[in-house]
């Protein structure tokens, strides 16, 4: 075994070996891969190996795609055999909430190029004559994806990567991992040490072990879930096709075709199945290998009963085998995928629950990440550090399970679990519930998201609901009066020392502030000109700044910041997210309701808008920052945290005359797009430049050197392949959440990032990614909402106060 390489993979499963052929892909054949016995005897080699193209989020069915498309390929590029069914799926629904999901996911399927139809129950029947459809609206009918043989498409991987020249060992066992005094890492094995730039976290159901070496978190936890393969079927025998996966979220099951066989997974609704876990209080055992668990009949009964009634062909034939392993799973289902927090070169390929439909899109995409520092597609999703010390033990418990149960539920916009909830509270939080408050959660954060001042509960769909008017109400309250929001979610960092002014300078775009007291909002790339995370920065002196970024930003741009200080530069770095609390203030009554708390100057000249002062409100010193994300007179009131509840009532008492009332971040959605306000993970994104995302006027190209300028020129030069626009859509009952494709002359030309109705204004709103073609104001493109067409025009300016007048006011 060599001593020296370039990346060292710790797990020969789906998804370490799916990273080894992608990284040697990328020309890094300097890598190897370690496995502990066989490749695929973890979690990989049992698994049911379906592939669906059909999933929720856009990003990942990218991911899933990509894997669809490489699979059936993987044998010719590889020279292994690969047992490729492409026999397609048709997923079940029963109602129309669930229809307006699949055409959800036709709109994300158009872009990102898998075929999918929603079809009614008689061509589902068409399909699969034998499957009953009592009940059954639709199918989201999927062509171009079906089921792999794990160990087959493992194999192929990493002999594929062997061809290019990646090392796989087997075999040995990593036993420990330290960082070397020159920023490496010592990978210590039962045949000895390899050092190594980067080390990959890919050892499935260990991998929290893993992490225990290197002092990391891994919040997933292994659940046991078992598939069920019958005796062959007569009408199995006698078909010369092979029927499709079908997966229906009435029994909670994925049944389908094995050779003439059956096969019932199941996903039990049952909440607290807590003794499903595989070892939920430690580490599996270290030896275990190709482990599978006794049948449990009794747990998944229920389901493989509604099966055999949706399908009653089963019903004559009997269980030959059962398949009861291990998966991993995180509180919201998706691998972990990216850097490790605070640990350089330290990477996560880990946490799949759907391994083997991810680990082909997983590995390019992390790949890209690790080579060219960023991938082709929007990885905040998957980046481990979307997590932070909020996931406890007991959260990733309650929520994992919580996940594993609803594997099959509606996963409706804005649908509030309870698991492991509440998180983080500010003290706000039970004044704000006690007066109707639903709480949404940010990186751990409890944050207001809408008031239910008369006690009713939402109806969560994908079209305007029940809470539509009560968000309007909100905004009114904001545009008409004053508004009070709870903020303490922003991410919050201290930058101060002699060279924090120089420091900041080179990691940011924009020019920095040239007074105390200046606000900029500037944005940090990386080398490749793309956009890592946007800064709200202040200068308290000339080494003194405070900086806000988007709460579940805030360990990505600690490492961020951290790993950008160069040796001797005097930068200290202060993660002060959990010592301020945040209080908006905004409204055209804003200024004369503050007034009665302050001394503090507000008017214009004293204090104009994107200036910060520190204050006293309410006899409490603060940091008051004249800046908002909602388009009206109004201050960010940063108060120590212990603070809060003093200032809340002082604010709410003053503001009685003026009509004060609470808003949440549904309401801040619908005013921020009338400001034409970007959302950063959703219109800005680590997939693009400043330039596309039309926010030229935040970089200085002027003030010298800072991380991304060269690319920027040249990407200026070359022009762009895509432009952000801002279009005013025709809708009808529901507005753009993101994911949506537009239209010109019958082609998709663009996505749509993120939307919503402005309620001021009377006008659906959306941000979009296009062709430049398309780009120009008053261009008329059609965007397709749950599957019908709508008229967008692209507008000039914002739609709501494009002079800035009243936050000037
Ligand atoms: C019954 C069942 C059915 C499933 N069906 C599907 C399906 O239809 N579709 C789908 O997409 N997914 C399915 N899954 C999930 C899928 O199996 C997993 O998501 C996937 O296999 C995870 O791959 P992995 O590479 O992360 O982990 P693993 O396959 O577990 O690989 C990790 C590897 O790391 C090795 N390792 C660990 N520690 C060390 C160490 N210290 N040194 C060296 N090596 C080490 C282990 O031996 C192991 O081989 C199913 C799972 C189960 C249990």
């Amino acid at each position: 075994m060599k001593s020296q390489a370039r990346v060292v993979i710790v797990g020969g499963g789906m998804m370490g070996c799916g990273l080894l052929y992608h990284l040697a892909e990328e020309g890094w054949t300097d890598s190897v891969l370690i496995e502990k016995g066989e490749l695929t005897s973890g979690s990989t080699w049992h698994a049911a190996g379906q592939c669906p193209s059909f999933i929720g989020s856009y990003n990942m069915a990218k991911i899933h795609h990509y894997s669809n498309m490489l699979y059936p390929t993987l044998e010719e590029k590889t020279g292994t055999y690969v047992s490729w069914h492409g026999c397609g799926g048709i997923r079940l629904a029963y109602t129309e909430t669930e229809v307006d999901w699949f055409k959800r996911v036709a709109g994300i399927a158009a872009n990102v190029g898998f075929h999918m139809e929603v079809i009614g129950p008689d061509e589902i029947r068409k399909i699969v004559p034998y499957l009953g459809v009592d009940g059954v609206l639709a199918g989201a009918w999927t062509n171009m994806d079906g089921h792999i043989d794990p160990a087959g498409g493992c194999n192929a991987l990493a002999a594929g990567a062997r061809r290019m020249g990646a090392e796989v060992i087997r075999h040995n066992r990593v036993m420990d991992i330290k960082p070397t005094a020159d920023g490496e890492w010592n990978v210590i094995t039962e045949q000895g040490n390899i050092v190594c730039e980067h080390v990959v976290n890919a050892a499935g159901c260990y991998g929290r072990k893993v992490m225990e070496w290197v002092g990391g978190e891994a919040p997933f936890i292994n659940m046991l879930h078992q598939y069920f393969v019958t005796e062959p079927i007569r009408e199995f025998v006698e078909s010369d096709e092979e029927m499709p996966v079908i997966r229906d979220p009435a029994a909670s099951c994925y049944y389908r075709q094995e050779q003439k066989s059956g096969l019932i997974g199941v996903y039990e609704t049952a909440q607290g199945t807590a003794e499903e876990a595989w070892a939920p209080d430690g580490f599996p055992a270290w030896e275990s290998e190709s482990e599978l668990f006794d049948a449990n009949y009794e747990r998944s009964m229920p389901h493989l009963e509604a099966v055999l009634k949706r399908m009653p062909i089963w019903a004559e034939a009997g269980i030959k085998r059962v398949v009861h392993g291990a998966i991993t799973h995180t509180p919201d289902s998706n691998p972990l995928l990216g850097p490790a927090a605070g640990l350089r070169n330290f990477w996560m390929c880990a946490g799949a629950s759907i391994g083997i439909a991810q680990g082909g899109g997983c590995g390019k995409y992390l790949a890209q990440w690790m080579v060219h520092g960023d991938a082709d597609i929007n990885m905040a999703e998957f980046d481990p550090r979307r997590f932070g010390d909020w996931a406890d033990d007991d959260y990733v418990r309650d929520t994992s399970f919580e996940e594993y149960n609803r594997m099959y539920a509606l996963p409706a916009p804005g649908l509030e679990l309870p698991g492991g909830r509440p998180r983080n509270t500010t003290p706000l939080y039970d004044k704000l519930n006690a007066k109707g408050c639903v709480h949404t959660l940010a990186f751990g954060w409890e944050r207001p998201k809408w008031f239910s001042t008369d006690g009713r509960e939402e109806d969560y769909g994908y079209r305007r609901n029940n809470i539509f008017e009560v968000v309007a109400e909100e905004c009114r309250a904001v545009r008409q009066r004053v508004g009070v929001l709870d903020l303490s979610s922003f991410a919050k960092f201290a930058v101060t020392g002699k060279d924090a002014q120089g420091f900041l300078a080179r990691v940011t775009a924009n020019r920095m502030p040239r007074k105390d007291g200046g606000i900029v909002l500037t944005h940090a790339l990386a080398e490749t000109g793309r956009m890592q995370t946007e800064f709200t920065l202040t200068r308290w002196a000339e080494d003194d700044f405070y900086l806000l970024s988007g709460a579940a930003c805030e360990l990505r741009d600690l490492d961020l910041l951290t790993n950008a200080v160069e040796e001797g530069e005097d930068v200290t770095l202060t993660n002060v997210t959990d010592y301020w609390g945040v209080l908006v203030v905004a409204g055209p009554k804003s200024r004369d309701l503050l007034r009665k708390l302050t001394i503090t100057d507000l008017s214009n000249q004293a204090f104009p808008w994107f200036t910060g002062r520190q204050s006293a409100v309410a006899d409490i010193l603060l940091r008051t920052l004249r800046i908002n994300y909602v388009g009206e007179l109004g201050w960010e009131l940063h108060c120590p945290i212990s603070k809060m509840a003093g200032l809340y009532d002082a604010v709410m008492e003053a503001g009685e005359d003026f009509g004060v009332a609470d808003f949440g971040v549904h309401a801040v959605n619908s005013l921020r797009m009338e400001k034409a306000y970007k959302g950063w993970g959703a219109d800005m994104t680590n997939e693009i430049t400043p330039i596309e995302a039309d926010l030229g006027r935040f970089v200085d190209l002027g003030k010298g050197d800072f991380t991304g300028r060269d690319a920027l020129i040249r990407r200026k030069a070359e022009g762009v392949a895509t432009q952000l626009v801002y279009v005013e859509v025709d809708a009808s009952d529901a507005d753009v959440i993101g994911g949506e494709p537009l239209y010109a002359k019958g082609k998709v030309v663009g996505v749509a990032t993120s939307g919503g109705y402005g309620h001021a204004t009377g006008r659906s709103l959306a941000f979009a990614y296009v062709d430049p073609v398309f780009a120009a104001p008053g261009t008329g493109l059609e965007i397709a909402i749950l599957d019908e067409r709508r008229q967008a025009t692209v507008l000039a300016e914002p739609a709501y106060d494009p002079a800035n007048q009243r936050l000037r006011a």
